[in-house]
């Protein structure tokens, strides 16, 4: 056994990230960018949590590494967002020890940790075996939550600042969906033809309790989602129990996205779409004719036409 570093950051699930760390030795937590309702959800795993009071990924690195110097861990552990990402890179470098974004399973061995992960747009996965300290960045869902039972001891993690400075900070339109923690999402393509129509795939999502996500060309190209919606290889990861993908195609840089997921089933007009040969089942239909059906089967079975 020895020390694990936890790094919490909002959206992420620290109850996984615990679980993951308690696996492998004993955790103590970072809260970055955490509220104080979520400190105190870090604190009842019964770890010390050491706080970081700033939002920068330079600050979070200077913290790590302090960390780092004084707990010698044999692991930092931490989601795939953008901030922890960039930050663990500068930790890994000031460090020079080993870090791996992206880890969608993990076994623990006495001497390293054997990690998967996926490369060429999830089209390969590489399963690699890092010697301890290393630092690894996990998908959702690789772990357990930990329990929460326990009364942890804040820290307030000071380190002062750094030469870097932000010169200018402009808030993007996000719409607050989390699709990180959804089990069902429902995804959308450019087999949509108007951004109206969309609203198709909200009552279906909220049928099923649920989230909408899409792909690029909807999210980033015709902005007819916020950018937090968009999912694949340079949006969000996400790993519900269920992904409903209607009118997209399957391109492996929309598809690394979702891999995570439990069941895919795909709704699309084409037989010969690519979406088909990863999906855990198929719908070949126009989606203007499957999804107000499927809406309807749904409603009259809850009753509530
Ligand atoms: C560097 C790079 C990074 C990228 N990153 C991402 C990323 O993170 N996420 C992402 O999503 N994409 C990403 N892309 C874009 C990606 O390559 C695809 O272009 C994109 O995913 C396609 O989106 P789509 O499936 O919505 O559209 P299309 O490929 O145009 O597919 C639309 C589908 O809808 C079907 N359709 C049309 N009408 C109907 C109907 N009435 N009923 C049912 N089906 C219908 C069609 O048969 C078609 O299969 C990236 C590309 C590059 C080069």
């Amino acid at each position: 056994m020895g020390n694990v570093i936890v790094v919490s950051q909002r959206p992420s699930d620290a109850g996984e990230l615990v679980g993951l760390a308690r696996s492998i030795g004993d955790p103590v937590i970072v809260a970055f960018q955490d509220s104080a309702e979520r400190v105190e959800e870090l604190l009842s795993y019964g770890y010390k949590v050491y706080r970081v009071k700033s939002s920068r990924p330079e600050v979070l690195a200077k913290a790590i590494s302090t960390l780092y110097n004084e707990l010698k861990p044999k692991l930092i552990v931490g989601p795939n967002t953008r901030n922890v990402k960039d930050a663990m890179a500068w930790v890994a470098g000031l460090h020079d020890i080993h870090m791996a974004p992206d880890v969608a399973g993990v076994r623990v061995e006495p001497d390293g940790i054997v990690y998967k992960r996926g490369f060429l747009s999830e089209r390969v996965t590489m399963t690699v075996k890092a010697p301890y300290p290393a630092i690894i960045l996990v998908n959702p869902r690789v772990a357990e939550p930990a329990p929460r039972e326990g009364v942890g001891e804040l820290i307030e993690l000071n380190v002062g600042d750094t030469m870097v400075r932000v010169l200018e900070v402009k808030a993007k339109e996000l719409s607050g969906v989390n699709l990180e923690a959804a089990e069902v999402i429902v995804g959308v393509g450019r087999g949509f033809k108007a951004k109206e129509d969309l609203s198709m795939a909200f009552e279906l999502a909220k049928l099923l309790g649920g989230q909408v996500g899409g792909t690029r060309p909807i999210a980033a190209d015709l902005k007819w989602l916020p950018e937090d919606a968009w999912i694949g290889i340079s949006g969000k990861r996400v790993a519900p129990k269920l992904y409903i993908a209607i009118g997209i195609s399957g391109a492996p840089q929309h598809m690394s996205g979702v891999s995570g997921s439990k069941v895919i089933v795909a709704v699309n007009k084409d037989k010969s779409a690519p979406i088909f040969k990863q999906a855990d089942y198929g719908v070949v239909a126009d989606l203007y004719k499957f999804i107000p059906a499927l809406i309807d089967v749904l409603k009259r079975r809850r009753g509530s036409t």
